[in-house]
């Protein structure tokens, strides 16, 4: 097995480890990412970026991702395609072990990891996951051409998604627990306006059903009250839309987190509680999630872990 000493190393490559990427390079800190088994992050899932100054027509999550990471290659950061499967915090320089075994002992590292999208926990989801379950519309809504589709959830994500599902698919079902989207209000109007989109509000999901495949959706309306009631719904395709869990795992029991696992920094700063550790990006962002923020906390993820270089060198 290999081993080497980096003076920082990034684990995670969406726009927060490769804007750390970026800054620590050229710092003249020789950076290596490890940018994991979804490289540039979730907005490689994603269709059209809108908000991310810089791009006044917008711009597709892809080629963004690929257009910051190419700027992390040109002033020198080493980019591995491998995931780290563990790391020990304790002493300094720290020791983490990739997906090989190979060990990379690291004076600083940035902890950049992303979320996960979450699903609702029903054993019909593991049980159709890759044949009509999905959590990334743009990954497969291609599948869904003239067909019906459900999106569960009520924010940002969830009107994108089903927005975008409704220009390939005949209709679309968002199914919404609450009686409101929590979405912003632009989102809103564009979903509502879209004709073959239906909301179906206060409602959830308890099964799927299908013979090789989905074919439809259990849900209840106005679960648990005198007005409830039990339908079935007939889709080729659910989509989940219902937010992220922080990729924190192998960090637990090393790394404060909060009880859904995103890790504490101590603002304004990106520092964890061990010296020498920083985490950027929606890993340790509960708020505000996006890539320009995540983007931010790169950066000051490659400011905090130079100065602490240069305090400890
Ligand atoms: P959010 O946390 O904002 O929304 C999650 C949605 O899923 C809510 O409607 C929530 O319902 C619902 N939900 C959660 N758990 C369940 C469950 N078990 N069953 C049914 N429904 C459930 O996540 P998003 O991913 O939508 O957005 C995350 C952040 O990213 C937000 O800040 C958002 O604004 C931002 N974003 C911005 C975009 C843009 O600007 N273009 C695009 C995408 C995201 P409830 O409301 O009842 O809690």
């Amino acid at each position: 097995m290999e081993e080497k000493t980096v003076k920082v190393l990034i684990i995670g490559s969406g726009p927060a480890g490769y804007t750390a990427g970026i800054y620590s390079s050229r710092a003249n800190l020789n950076p290596v990412i490890y940018e994991g088994n979804q490289p540039g992050g979730q907005l490689t899932q994603t269709t059209e970026i809108e908000n991310f100054p810089g791009y006044p027509e917008g711009v597709q999550g892809p080629e963004m991702m690929d257009q910051i990471r190419q700027q992390a290659l040109r002033f020198g950061a080493e980019i591995v395609s491998k995931t780290i499967a563990e790391v020990d915090f304790s002493k300094r320089p720290f020791r983490c072990v990739d997906e090989d075994g190979n060990a990379i002992y690291a004076e600083t590292v940035i902890v950049s990891t992303g979320a996960s999208a979450k699903y609702l926990g029903l054993a019909d989801e593991e049980k159709y996951r890759g044949l009509g379950v999905s959590a990334c519309a743009t990954c497969d809504g291609f599948f869904y051409r003239k067909k019906v589709v459900a999106v569960v959830g009520g924010g940002d994500t969830a009107c994108e998604e089903a927005l975008y599902l409704s220009t390939l698919a005949r209709k679309v079902y968002l199914i919404v627990r609450k009686d409101y989207l929590r979405a912003s209000e632009v989102m809103q109007k564009r979903v509502r306006d879209r004709e073959n989109i239906e909301i179906l509000f206060n409602t959830n999901t308890v099964g799927l059903f299908g013979e090789d495949g989905v074919e439809g959706a259990k849900v209840v309306e106005f679960k648990g009250t005198d007005k409830e009631r039990v339908f079935d719904i007939e889709i080729d395709g659910f989509f989940l839309a219902i937010g992220h869990k922080p990729n924190t795992d192998i960090f637990r029991g090393q790394l404060d987190m909060d009880a859904e696992g995103y890790l504490l920094t101590a603002a304004p700063t990106t520092r964890t509680n061990v010296e020498g550790v920083f985490a950027a990006g929606d890993c340790a962002d509960p708020i505000y999630r996006q890539a320009v923020s995540a983007a931010g906390t790169g950066c000051r993820a490659a400011l905090d872990a130079e100065r602490f270089l240069m305090e400890h060198s």
